[in-house]
């Protein structure tokens, strides 16, 4: 086989998580690749049959392992699934249809194989019995395992239980939330976006990666190495030497950056003038309450429930999620811990299939809007919150809340919990703050009226945005209109914060624009009182609120209010920020 020339390829795409990897790629498939094909001999063909007989023989080993611990963990019924693949192996067609194309085409058996299961599974995507329409997917399943297996070496193919850099056509945010950063250094992906929930959580893990890299899957093979530059957004291939001294050279110079940033970690997070700012961090999991105190922030300030509740089939009862909150309580003690319930949907995961897709999920069944629609479920997370309310300072906010009358409900319903858990006599802080997230331009608009019935607010600027400037977040195509520093989404946060005063509660921003320095000195001066950022980048927001005088940034933020366009805004937050701490803002 002709292995490509090992030449240096410079790929580029969006920078989404910042950090350096330098590791072997490994290719995650998406639905059936074709295999590589090229000519072979007559003198090979028995040869070639052969392969196929022992790519066969190894997939049908793995299906009965498969189908072995299947039985121990769910039972016979799952197990037979792997049986029935088996099965579509042993057929002495398959085998007679891949042997004689092996002879009539003189092509390597992975191609000829391929193309017989191509033609197997365009037939059954031809009947109109949706029940043979559903087994494709089996088939494609058995051939995927079957082209894996040609490999004579199995240590050709890249392990994923060896560090590497992941290429993928997409990635789901639960895929982002289940990688092993001890294997994954970082990920590319074809499709995705900076706002999206895989990126965001690619951040919080400190996982480096690029999205947006046109047909990547296709264009690197196994086990390249490669360079991935989460700074820049760049992926290089086989690097030369030079290029890999570079970017160790890079990689340690930016260590000892953030060591430097670290060194202010025990500094309170006040302006130069002496304004103070709660600086917290947003997560996903308790394991990352470690980091998060190393890092001192004053607290969680959005801890998303979604990942662990919808990580598994069945979401874990009252008294798992009782336990999960309580280490949250007792972790980010004596600080606060704001939970936000439920937020299914967008892009996350649903907590239940629907029969029909959604045809606009970003606008359908999501949040606030599941939660009160599936009651028992939110009435489960409201009441294991208050139960682990007495072990710390537990605050609990709502997703997607469109007005008032949502916000009501679901408050009702923690007066409800409240009242059935005194009656049980199970304890709880009957004070515990209840917030409203801010996030759609209604309830933006609305915020005087949502002042007088909520203890805080939390601005989600990466929904507000969305639904202000009508920019999908995670459609890359539209990216470069999604603009934090639209005016609109000024007067939006202004409005906000300006009620949140009048009515004396506190205003949070929790969404990425809350870790994007150049924008920092306008969300201070807009009057934001808490800052929440993902667990990396305390330390930049540290340094940048450090350098900053309130005063200034208040003009600051009097004068973009009068400003035009995002590119206006944009300038005037940046030049600011420059001023201040320009060592922060490269790249
Ligand atoms: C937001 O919308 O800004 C937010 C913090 O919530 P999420 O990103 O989970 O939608
Ligand atoms: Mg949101």
């Amino acid at each position: 086989m002709n292995r490509e020339e090992a030449i240096e390829q410079v790929y580029s795409g969006t920078a989404v998580s910042r950090g350096i990897a330098i590791a072997p790629v490994l290719v995650a498939g998406r639905g059936l690749r074709a295999p590589e094909a090229f000519s072979i001999s007559e003198a090979h063909v028995s040869s070639e049959q052969k392969r196929f007989t022992a790519a066969v023989a190894r997939t049908r080993r793995q299906l009965s392992q498969l189908q072995t611990q299947m039985e121990m963990v769910s039972g016979t019924e799952e197990a037979l699934v792997f049986e029935a693949h088996s099965m579509m192996l042993e057929d002495p067609g398959l085998t007679d249809q891949v042997h004689s194309k092996i002879s009539e085409r003189l092509q390597n058996a992975e191609a000829c194989f391929y193309a017989v299961m191509q033609t197997y599974l365009e037939a059954m995507r031809r009947v109109s019995d949706s029940y043979l329409q559903e087994r494709t997917i089996d088939i494609q399943d058995v051939c995927e395992r079957v082209l894996r297996n040609f490999a004579d070496d199995e240590e050709s193919v890249a392990s994923p239980e060896a560090p590497h850099v992941l290429v993928s056509y997409d990635l789901t945010p639960s895929d982002t939330a289940s990688m092993d950063r001890s294997t994954v250094l970082g990920f590319v992906t074809e499709t995705g976006s900076i706002n999206s929930h895989t990126a965001i959580l690619a951040r919080a893990l400190g996982i480096p990666a690029i999205v947006g890299i046109d047909q990547i899957t296709l264009a690197v093979s196994p086990l390249t190495p490669c360079i991935i530059d989460g700074y820049s957004g760049i992926m290089i291939c086989n690097p030369t030497e030079q290029t890999l001294d570079r970017y160790r050279e890079l990689a340690s110079r930016r260590l000892q950056e953030r060591a430097e940033l670290e060194s202010l970690k025990d500094q309170e997070s006040q302006t130069k003038d002496g304004h103070h700012l709660t600086l917290s961090a947003n997560i996903e999991f308790t394991h990352e309450l470690d980091f998060v105190r190393e890092q001192r922030a004053e607290g969680v300030g959005l801890f998303r429930t979604e990942f662990f509740l919808l990580q598994n089939e069945v979401p874990p009862d009252e008294e798992a999620q009782t336990r999960i909150y309580r280490d949250l309580a007792v972790g980010t003690a004596p600080h606060q811990a704001i939970i936000r319930t439920l937020d299914a949907g967008g892009d996350k995961l649903l907590s239940e299939p629907l029969l029909e897709p959604e045809p606009n999920p970003f606008l359908g069944w999501r949040g606030i809007r599941v939660s009160l629609d599936r009651q028992d479920a939110f009435k489960a997370q409201i009441r294991a919150v208050l139960r682990a309310s007495t072990a710390g300072n537990l605050g609990l906010m709502f997703p997607f809340i469109s007005g008032v009358t949502e916000f009501r409900r679901s408050r009702a319903l923690v007066q409800q919990c409240m009242e059935e858990l005194e009656k049980e006599g199970a304890s709880f802080n009957s004070e515990l703050e209840i917030g409203a997230m801010i996030e759609i331009p209604s309830a933006a608009l609305m915020a005087d009226h949502l002042a007088e019935e909520a203890d805080f607010f939390s601005i989600g600027t990466n929904d507000l945005i969305q639904y202000t400037v009508a920019v999908d977040r995670v459609n890359n195509r539209v990216a470069n209109l999604y603009r934090s520093s639209h005016p609109a989404v000024m007067r939006l946060i202004h409005t906000t914060t300006q009620a949140a005063k009048r009515a004396g509660i506190w205003t949070g921003v929790c969404g990425e624009m809350a870790a994007d320095l150049n924008l920092t000195p306008l969300l201070i001066g807009l009057g934001v009182d808490e800052l929440s950022v993902g667990p990396h980048d305390l330390a930049a927001v540290r340094k940048a609120i450090l350098s900053l005088n309130l005063s200034s940034c208040q003009e600051l933020a009097a004068k973009a209010l009068t400003l035009p366009t995002s590119f206006d805004v944009l300038e005037l937050s940046r030049s600011m920020a420059r001023d201040s701490y320009p060592g922060l803002l490269k790249g």
